[in-house]
């Protein structure tokens, strides 16, 4: 190692902190990154990547179930599970490395071991060899989180996993029972669902998948019913009493509890942020319950401390995670930085049918006293999406209708999650809806759905 003070400390080498570290670097200055287990974090380790890699080993099985329809023959179709799993955790150890590499060649010291911030400027660092003192003008945590737990449902990975566990399942589950909707919940059930598992999720809201527009919830939800999925709403897990191989499942609904039985319960009922052991409370840092509070710059209110991604609260997405680790480190360096905006941040849930959103439902732009226009596309109108054999989609924005500002896009069907980054470059530049209705679509492609979706606000749409 070059030395132990540094221009700045990263601890935690998730999407935050690599970029972080590497952006710092960019501009000349010097930089550590500390990480306790894995490069690339939740991440590329346990999280958006090796998750993908699963859904996509089902995408792929859902497709050769069909092959009929294509023209095609495939006969005696199965899989093998764990060589399912053996392919993510491949692609993540490979993602994983590829941080290394990146950081190498950036020049960032990397770290290995816990660190704590015993003080303004000075980091500890817990590593095998010992412990290691380092000093540095600013400090950037990004350590992350990791799975909420509630009383009486914790993860034991064996009949109760986390989504750990669930990356890594030591069998196939038969009845699976998924606690909450969220993205993480949902996947989890697409993946399980698709391979053949008999899937219930229970939700304690009124909806799956909350966030998202009530609109594209209510197709999503439709979508897995007709999977084979049961949805329970307005639900909750009061207890589980766990025996041999099965899990009796108390669930309320409506004052009235049921017992229902499984033989795996996957538990995704939120994160909760890497706050303690830090010393955080001692530096004055504000926590708000699991999270460090930070303003529109990722600033603590400590000098030099910032934090970043996960850590610093919701959305908790790997994008947010990395934009806020640039703007951070641009900040250091004296350079002009960006805040990030939070509905222009998408969320994408990589399910089927794939869910994608940015910006405001139209729920929430109404109750924001937008006098909305809202244009819809159904991909049963699309020529791509029937040669694809994906009918079943929906593409819905929302303009305020006085300005024609594109104030949010939400979309259900195949691919949606490619789809969503153009009206988020959209949202960016400030688009209107004269920009979009003036913009040339390539055809046949699944993007002029959002062009439709455009026209038709305006009552303009030509192929539906
Ligand atoms: C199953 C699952 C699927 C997901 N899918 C997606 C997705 O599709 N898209 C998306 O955008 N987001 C997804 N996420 C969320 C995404 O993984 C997180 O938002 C992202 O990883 C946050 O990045 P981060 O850098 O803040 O923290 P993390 O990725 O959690 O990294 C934090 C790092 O800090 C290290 N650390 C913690 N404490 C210390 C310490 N004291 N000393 C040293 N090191 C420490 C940890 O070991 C970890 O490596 C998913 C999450 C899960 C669990």
């Amino acid at each position: 190692m070059a030395g132990t003070t540094y221009d700045v400390i990263v601890v935690g080498a998730g999407p935050g902190g690599y970029v972080a570290a590497i952006r710092a670097a960019q501009l000349g200055l010097k930089v550590a990154v500390v990480e306790r287990e894995h490069l690339g974090g939740i991440c590329l380790n346990w999280g958006c990547i090796p998750t993908k890699a699963l859904l996509r080993s089902a995408e792929v099985f859902h497709l050769m179930q069909r092959a009929g329809e294509f023209g095609l023959s495939a006969e005696n179709l199965g899989y093998d599970l764990d060589a399912v799993v053996k392919r993510s955790r491949g692609v993540a150890k490979q993602l994983s490395s590829g941080v290394g590499h990146l950081l190498k060649k950036n020049k960032v010291d990397v770290v290995m071991g816990e660190a704590t911030v015993p003080a303004k400027g000075k980091v500890s660092v817990k590593t095998d060899k010992g412990v290691q003192d380092l000093t540095a003008n600013n400090i950037v945590l990004a350590t992350g989180a990791r799975a909420r737990e509630l009383p009486g449902l914790e993860a034991d990975g064996d009949l109760v996993w986390s989504y750990k566990h669930a990356l890594v399942p030591p069998r196939m589950p038969n009845k699976l029972l998924v606690i909450g909707s969220g993205a993480i919940g949902i996947e989890f059930a697409s993946f399980f669902n698709t391979l053949g598992a008999e899937v219930t999720v229970v939700e304690v809201l009124d909806r799956v998948l909350p966030v998202e527009d009530e609109e594209i919830s209510a197709f999503a939800r439709k979508a897995f019913v007709k999977q084979g999925m049961t949805i329970m709403e307005k639900s909750m897990v009061k207890q589980l009493d766990r025996g041999k191989g099965k899990v009796t499942a108390h669930i309320e609904t409506g004052g009235k509890v049921e017992k229902h039985t499984f033989d795996t319960v996957i538990s995704a009922v939120g994160i909760v942020g890497n706050v303690e052991g830090l010393g955080l409370e001692e530096l004055g840092v504000t926590l708000d319950r699991t999270h460090v509070v930070v303003d529109e710059y990722c600033r603590t209110g400590v000098d030099g401390l910032y934090a970043i991604g996960d850590i610093a609260g919701a959305p908790w997405l790997a994008h947010k995670a990395s934009h806020e680790g640039v703007m951070v480190a641009e900040l250091i360096a004296g350079q002009h930085a960006h805040p990030v905006r939070p509905e222009s941040i998408a969320g994408c849930t990589y399910c089927h049918p794939q869910v994608a959103s940015v910006g405001y439902t139209e729920a929430k732009a109404k109750a924001l006293g937008h006098d909305v226009k809202v244009g819809k596309f159904p991909f049963i109108g699309n020529g791509k999406a029937i040669a694809l054999g994906e009918p079943e989609g929906l593409v819905k924005t929302v303009f305020d209708a006085g300005t024609g500002e594109l104030l949010g896009a939400h979309m259900v069907g195949a691919e949606v999650t490619e789809l969503i980054q153009g009206y988020v470059v959209g949202r960016q530049l400030e688009t209107t809806e004269a920009d979009l209705m003036q913009t040339v679509f390539p055809h046949p492609t699944l993007s002029e759905m959002m062009h439709e979706s455009v026209l038709d606000a305006w009552g303009r749409a030509i192929h539906f």
